[in-house]
């Protein structure tokens, strides 16, 4: 059973080859030294994720950028992601350098670099002093853990070390913005939105996503289906007010906002109060964002026979959570 240790327990293991878990501000990431083809055969197994899929590598700041990704050939658009938005929930993807092995980048030229800003994850790079290749700390294709207890109730018994730094504060995970290229290219959307990286580049950059073009075949690891709940998922848009489907037994139902009356809505859908949930109080999207993942596992492992929930507008944020919603329930369509 994964144990909640402590930071030099952490720091030991991964000095010696094998991976832990540790908080992100986006989702828990299971963490392996990224310069160690060993090490990074133990994340694809731990998680049995597909070697095609490639690792995001964690940095401490813009300085390490130079020792693993090819700055002469980058973009001069670099500078400007880093000022602005590291460390935080941006990942940008240049032309990797040979130190970076094959295994991270699944094969390709490029490597994808992020900066996280969770304290404790930024206490262990500075100690450790090499890039962590660290994916969301979850079985492949289930949903992302924003909380130690989740990633103990779905890989406990793979890990031994995880790191408890409390809820994630963004809880979904980061942009992967692809500046390897002529042209800036969002490859999925996430926290940092499409109209706040333009604004810092002084150019429209491309978002597939925002488009509806949900699956880019160039983009790895991009699966149509992904996040999955075990549970039925079923989505619905709050303003058309289709909420008669009918469901035969249990239903759990997620509003992006708190209704204004629980107890109108119970009656509408024939939903029994206490099987009504929301993720903001107000509808703030920020909110909605870090309660999405938490509460998709807490139902999840109630066993209801279906989960609902609303979809909110394709905009700001509400990009990456309507994608990272629509992924997890394609599976059930
Ligand atoms: P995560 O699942 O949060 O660990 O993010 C990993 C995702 O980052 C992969 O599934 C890819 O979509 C993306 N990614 C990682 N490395 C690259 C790369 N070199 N080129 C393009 N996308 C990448
Ligand atoms: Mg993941």
């Amino acid at each position: 059973m994964g144990t909640v240790a402590d930071i030099s327990d952490a720091i030991a293991a991964l000095r010696r080859g094998e991976v832990v878990v540790l908080p992100t501000e986006t989702v828990y990431g299971l963490a392996a030294n990224a310069l160690d083809t060993a090490a990074v055969e133990n994340i694809f197994r731990v998680k049995s994720r597909p070697l095609q899929d490639p690792l995001i590598v964690h940095v401490l700041d813009g300085a390490w950028i130079g020792r693993y990704a090819d700055i002469s050939s980058c973009s001069e658009h670099v500078p400007k992601i880093v000022d602005a938005f590291w460390p935080g929930p941006v990942t940008i993807v240049l032309k990797k350098k040979e130190i970076i092995p094959d295994i991270v980048t699944a094969g390709f030229d490029t490597v994808a670099i992020r900066c996280p800003r969770h304290e404790i994850f930024r206490n262990v790079l500075e100690q450790v002093d090499f890039p962590l290749a660290a994916p969301s700390a979850n079985p492949f294709g289930y949903v992302s853990p924003t909380g130690a207890d989740q990633v103990v109730r779905t890989l406990g018994d793979r890990i031994k070390i995880i790191l408890d730094g409390g809820r994630c504060s963004v809880g979904l995970e980061s942009t992967i913005l692809d500046l390897s290229r002529d042209r800036p290219k969002i490859l999925r959307p996430g926290p940092v939105t499409a109209e706040e990286i333009s604004e810092i580049i002084g150019e429209n950059v491309i978002d597939y996503a925002a488009h509806g073009l949900s699956e880019n075949p160039n983009v790895p690891g991009q699966l149509k289906q992904h996040y999955c709940t075990e549970t039925k998922l079923v989505l619905f848009d709050g303003k058309d007010g289709k909420f008669d489907q009918n469901f035969s037994g249990e239903v759990a139902v997620i509003f992006a906002k708190k209704p204004d009356s629980v107890a109108v809505i119970s009656q509408k859908m024939r939903i029994p109060e206490r099987n009504i949930f929301w993720l903001s109080e107000v509808g703030d999207m920020r909110t909605v964002a870090k309660n999405l993942f938490a509460t998709l596992q807490k139902l999840d492992a109630v066993g209801y026979d279906a989960i609902m929930c609303e979809l909110p507008p394709r905009s700001g944020i509400g990009v990456a959570i309507h994608d990272r919603l629509t992924r997890a329930a394609a599976k059930f369509s």
